[in-house]
């Protein structure tokens, strides 16, 4: 089944998820409608209070795809290869967080956005698989970053609040005031990201 997923500002997104104390059959089936609604939004990354579920639950895919659409492990990190997803996870904890890298973040729930965000390089999260047993997922490469994103939602706290106060009051009002660019705006939006970004670092050098 398919779920709505909110939308900043809507006040669901700030509240935080709550720890399971077991896996239930119902909770297994919410894991199961998020990796439904993450594919059909073509997310890589969803947690539960982005569809209006307090819980600490979060559902990962950070795959690309082949010519035919088929999840490949091509591009991936070592690391990033040897985990099996989709990840369903519950309860994550950061057992260990080390160095440090940027990559330009966008969320479902902040439909038409890309801003570089600061992550740890490298996460080892402990939690409790789909099935309720404890795993350790050890990765670096986009999945660390997504691990981020996606615990950061169950905190109550989106990307754009992890960018400097001005950047992100800028976002905050200009959603609020127009709401949320189209698909095309927003494909252009992120192409004049990349050349503001380009002509700056080649200024600096
Ligand atoms: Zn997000």
């Amino acid at each position: 089944m398919i779920l709505e997923v909110l939308k900043y500002p809507d006040a669901r997104l700030r509240r935080k998820g709550e720890k399971v104390a077991s896996v239930t059959p119902e909770l297994k089936a919410l894991s199961e409608n998020m990796i439904e609604t993450m594919y059909d939004e073509n997310g890589i990354g969803l947690a539960a209070p982005q569809v209006g579920e307090s819980v600490r639950l979060i559902v990962l895919d950070t795959r690309p795809h082949d010519d035919e659409g088929k999840p490949t492990t091509e591009g991936l990190t070592e690391l990033e290869a040897a985990v099996q997803q989709p990840i369903v996870l519950f309860n994550p904890e950061i057992a260990v967080a080390k160095d440090k890298t940027q990559y330009e973040e966008g969320c479902l729930s902040v439909p038409g956005f890309f801003e570089t965000v600061d992550r740890a390089l490298y996460v080892e999260v402990n939690g409790l698989d789909a099935n309720g047993q404890p795993v350790t997922i050890k990765t670096d490469g986009l999945l660390a970053i997504c691990l981020q994103h996606e615990m950061d939602h169950l905190e109550g706290k989106l990307f754009i609040d992890r960018l400097s106060f001005l950047k992100s009051s800028k976002i905050k009002k200009r959603i609020e005031k127009h709401g949320y660019p189209t698909a095309e705006e927003a494909a252009e939006e992120r192409s004049e990201a990349r050349e503001r970004r380009k002509a700056a670092k080649e200024t600096a050098e």
